[in-house]
């Protein structure tokens, strides 16, 4: 086996006297290489934005396409994932002209390479990748050269090819055994570099780009005060302003990428807040209303008025959503357009503040449309029934249990295995998220990331779980299929809480709760309040109808009830003795002043919790999380069709 890096002449000796693996091809000789590039998840998730973390996941997969085309460019043949039908392989190749919607390509695969080439092949792959960011950052560059010259010196070019030279480690060993992979990443070649200066606020590691080495807090401020202003008079809302927002130049690729697009096909030209998410569809339901009644209309009409003098934005959100895209054509008047163009966030009160409005800034103005917007929610539920728009959307979060393990078993039908993740990201999910109104991030492999709807995304990725195995089912022998499982990992979170930190706690959701605590083949729930988590729920794909039981039985429980028992240790030992159980409840019931509850009332509504709670759930244990999910469920989007499960 040979183990190889990018940059530098590196093997490690003792490695290299190994022997490489033959692989008997049509009477050729092939060498296996795996190839692989990092780091992946802080690359992604080092999000401030949504489109941070959808170019985050769009750039990687990019990267690998161009080295996966040297590859093939140069006779070999990848045999892990599935990439012919790859969509952005096709645009890549020139075969495809058309749209791109998303990143679908995984930062790490395997190829069968002509033994005499290997080498050579695995460091054009190398080079490719180094190239293709080099000339991604270049363009990003060259835009930053055009619109703020007077802000660009020597120095904040120092900066800058510091941090874009070398940023990616990649790694390729050649060989049968993937897990070489694993030790060669181990074994690390760059010494870490070297940053100064005040550090980037969106990853936290690099320091800020700025026209002055070892720049403090106080001149990066005032450096990127001017900079973002200077940006944003033609890339309208590209950064935030007053030097809240101070970028390295990882990340200022990230966020302007978006702005440059400088491919030959078409990518999303815009991503939706996660405001705009959590508010998707009560707007829906507002329009719906407003077909039925013209009076709605009207106060949408007076909403979009008072929100257009402020000179607020329109963003390209209908774009976004092909049935908000339907529901504005509809609207000839274009009243309905420009009430979805509108980010969500300016339905509430909390966001008309002086600092971060990008309208007119005048206290009167931003006073004004504050009070309309708060109106306009009022008479919605005052006069038509219609509560308060949610402040939450849901991250979503899934991949194939076991998935590496799947592989190695069955190294024979890997091709079949790839078939099978092609069909199922390539073809399955996109549609799958549209239909349920999420925004995919990424969909490739066993991998699925997106934004959806509170109400939308538990049912949603059901669904995808249902499609994971048909895919399987369809293109592997029966040994596999049983196998092929996936787990889902959902993370409900008040739309101004730090999108990276919930990237990470969606991944540690997944991997610690859906796949190490509740044994695979699972979905895991987790709300997140502005202060943090408070509540985790997981089970069995099986059991997700156990939270509809739930909805039919907790809707008459006071809330702050449920929460009292949650923390109660002793129940958990009562469940046993079913009578016991039953009157600690009634008990509880009666007592609780929030209830006022006759005495027949809870004891009726203690057989009904103790019923539900003992028959949901192999684990038999009293688990109020699921309830008290239902409740915030319930409570955020009283006027969704339905809770999520069905
Ligand atoms: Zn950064």
């Amino acid at each position: 086996m040979f183990l190889g890096t990018c940059g530098q002449q590196y093997f490690n000796e003792i490695l290299r006297s190994g022997i490489k693996t033959k692989i008997s091809a049509g009477g050729d000789f092939m060498n296996k290489l795996h190839f692989t590039f990092g780091p992946v998840q802080s690359f992604v998730s080092q999000a401030r934005r949504t489109i941070d973390l959808f170019s985050g996941s769009f750039l990687l997969s990019y990267l690998a396409a161009a080295a996966i085309k040297a590859i093939q460019d140069a006779g070999g043949k990848i045999v892990f994932p599935e990439v012919e039908k790859d969509p952005l392989m096709q645009a890549i190749k020139g075969e495809e002209k058309g749209f791109v919607e998303v990143g679908s390509l995984p930062n790490r695969f395997e190829a069968k390479i002509p033994q005499e080439k290997t080498e050579d092949i695995a460091r054009r792959a190398s080079r490719a990748l180094e190239d293709a960011w080099n000339n991604l950052a270049g363009e990003v560059k060259r835009l930053l050269d055009k619109e703020a010259s007077e802000l660009i010196n020597n120095e904040f070019g120092k900066i800058w090819d510091r941090q874009i030279k070398n940023f990616w480690e990649v790694n390729w060993v050649i060989g049968d055994q993937p897990r070489l992979l694993d030790i060669r990443k181990n074994i690390r070649n760059f010494p870490q570099q070297e940053e100064p200066g005040e550090k980037c606020n969106q990853c936290g590691e690099r320091q800020a780009l700025c026209n002055k080495d070892k720049a403090d807090k106080k001149e990066t401020r005032r450096y990127w005060n001017k900079f973002a202003k200077k940006i944003n008079e033609n890339h309208a809302l590209t950064f935030r302003l007053d030097g809240a927002e101070r970028l390295c130049a990882v990340c200022a690729v990230k966020r302007l990428i978006a702005v440059v697009r400088p491919y030959p096909w078409k990518v999303p030209e815009h991503y939706p807040s996660v405001s705009t998410m959590a508010t998707l569809t009560w707007k829906d339901v507002v329009i719906n209303k407003s077909q039925e009644h013209k009076d709605v209309l009207k106060e949408v009409e007076k909403y979009v008025q008072a929100m257009e003098e402020a000179k607020l934005p329109f963003s390209d959100s209908i774009k976004a959503f092909p049935h908000w895209k339907e529901l504005a054509e509809r609207d000839k008047s274009r009243v309905i357009e420009k009430f979805l163009r509108l980010d969500g966030e300016w339905l509430f009160k909390e966001s008309f503040v002086k600092s971060e409005f990008p309208g007119k800034k005048d206290d009167l103005t931003i006073a004004k449309s504050k009070k309309v917007a708060a109106d306009f929610v009022k008479t919605m539920k005052e006069k038509w029934q219609i509560e308060k728009p949610s402040a939450f959307f849901a991250l979503l979060v899934m991949d194939g249990d076991r998935m590496g393990k799947l592989i190695s078993d069955f190294t024979r039908d890997s091709a079949k295995i790839s078939q099978a993740l092609a069909d199922f990201s390539i073809e399955e999910v996109p549609g799958i998220i549209q239909e349920y109104h999420g925004k995919l991030i990424y969909a490739g492999g066993d991998d699925v990331l997106a934004l959806l709807p509170v109400d939308k995304a538990l049912y949603c990725a059901k669904i995808i779980a249902k499609a994971y195995k048909d895919a399987f089912e369809k293109r592997t022998p029966p040994e596999i299929k049983k196998r092929a499982t996936i787990s889902a990992g959902i993370i409900y979170a008040h739309h101004k809480t730090p999108l990276g930190i919930l990237l990470k706690d969606g991944h540690d959701l997944l991997d610690n709760v859906a796949k190490e605590e509740t044994g695979r083949n699972a979905f895991a729930l987790r709300v997140w309040k502005r202060n943090g988590p408070i509540l985790t729920y997981s089970r069995k794909w099986k059991e997700i109808n156990c939270l509809e039981q739930f909805q039919k039985v907790f809707k008459d429980y006071p809330n702050r009830f449920l929460y009292k028992f949650r923390d109660m240790p002793f129940l958990n030992e009562l469940l046993g003795g079913n009578d016991d159980l039953q009157s600690i409840l009634t008990a509880a019931l009666l007592k609780s002043r929030e209830a006022k509850l006759e005495r027949i009332k809870a004891e009726e509504l203690a057989l009904k919790f103790y019923r539900v709670i003992s028959s949901c759930g192999e684990q038999k244990k009293l688990d109020l999380d699921g309830p008290l999910f239902i409740r915030f469920i319930n409570q955020e989007v009283p006027y969704a069709n339905n809770i999520g499960t069905s």
